[in-house]
């Protein structure tokens, strides 16, 4: 009975947290009692238990209706410190954020993948020294979230299958056991996905995660479908070009093969900045190669839409750059559609290429901000 209690009021203690960690410019006792629908002495003692603990502050904000300054709480964002940390085929990558996913420090390492020990390996030496470049608090850090482009099954703690890096069926220890941080592996489109509905993303897309192979999430009612094999999204490898180009995967014609980034600058020798650079400045082979990107894609998103209906989100290093070709790529997928006339459902994300690391982060402010 007094667990209950006790698990009652931690959870009215939290409600209020969440309020003042959403509120952008501060949020007052009497918003917060009418919010919550509480009385103010209830708001008043919770109040004075989460300054007592350092997690918020009080200031002065300016309400947006123009009335006179009031007296509101924020959160304390410097309280926790957590680090995502992104795998490829040919970098490791680190992000510093605090609890409000507000970049504190990144830097990239290149490193040509070898095998998962090996990355952890360069992983737990790199962050070391990025802590320590930086200055960051290690009696802060909340923990540390590295993504891959792999299939993981966190209950075995296995990484199952990467084409993209050529790994299969490793234990996870292997990437992590040098890391003497609180650690979490997920899949790097996962995590995206992850950053993105966290940022108050809509409750149901589909995400299509776009580096150098291609994944992605699906979030119903604001919560990832992970499937029945950890394999919910890959998108990377919906077949849309039957006995066409050869995927990592070993099949032909997948969405990866085509669209990945790995396609348009292995094929060139160039870098993806090159790469758009060059089609930008209009050079021809560029444009075709490009023009079928977009092509394939259209038939990926349609599919995705054909299937979960819902808005599909573009996200990963390659959406950055795609933002001039957008309303081409909508109509391509228009054309594709039987029901729809326009392609209004396709949108960018709020991250690119950080998207990953901040999702990996997430995992830890996430668990940070519930246990309050
Ligand atoms: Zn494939």
């Amino acid at each position: 009975m007094s667990e209950n209690i006790t698990e009652r009021r931690r959870l009215t203690r939290n409600h209020m947290y969440r309020l003042i960690y959403n509120s952008k410019e501060g949020i007052s006792k009497q918003q917060i009692a009418e919010d919550m629908g509480c009385s103010l002495p209830t708001v008043h003692q919770n109040i004075a238990e989460l300054l007592e603990a350092d997690l918020i502050k009080q200031g002065e904000f300016q309400p947006s209706n123009g009335g006179r300054p009031a007296i509101g709480y924020v959160t304390n964002d410097d309280v926790g410190i957590a680090i995502g940390v992104s795998v490829s085929a040919k970098h490791i990558r680190f992000t510093a954020v605090d609890i409000k996913l507000r970049v504190l420090a990144a830097k990239k390492i290149q490193a040509e993948f070898e095998n998962i020990s090996k990355a952890g390996e360069t992983i737990a030496a790199g962050l070391e020294e990025f802590i320590d470049d930086n200055k960051l608090d290690r009696g802060k850090l909340l923990g540390v979230g590295i993504t891959i482009p792999a299939v993981i099954d966190n209950a075995n703690g296995i990484i199952m299958i990467s084409p993209t890096l050529n790994v299969k069926n490793t234990n996870i220890k292997d990437l992590t056991h040098r890391i003497p941080y609180p650690v979490f592996v997920d899949n790097d489109g996962t995590c995206a996905g992850e950053a993105e509905a966290f940022s108050g993303q809509r409750d149901d897309f589909a995400y299509l995660f776009m580096e150098y192979g291609i994944g992605g999430a699906v979030y119903m009612n604001g919560k990832k479908y992970a499937g029945h094999n950890n394999r919910s999204a890959e998108f990377g490898h919906i077949c849309v070009h039957p006995g066409g180009l050869k995927c990592s995967c070993g099949k032909r014609g997948c969405l990866e093969a085509y669209c990945g980034a790995l396609r348009f600058t292995k094929e060139l020798g160039v870098t993806v900045d090159e790469f758009f650079k060059e089609l930008e400045d209009g050079d021809k082979d560029y444009e075709e190669i490009w023009n079928d990107v977009l092509t394939h894609l259209a038939s990926g998103i349609n599919i995705i839409r054909m299937i979960f209906d819902g808005p599909v989100i573009l996200g990963g290093f390659v959406s950055e750059y795609i933002e001039p070709y957008l309303p081409r790529l909508r109509e391509l997928a228009a054309e594709k559609n039987t029901f729809e006339r326009d392609g209004n459902y396709i949108s960018l994300g709020k991250f690119y290429k950080n998207g990953g690391m901040l999702g990996g982060a997430c995992h830890f402010v996430e668990r940070f901000v519930d246990e309050i």
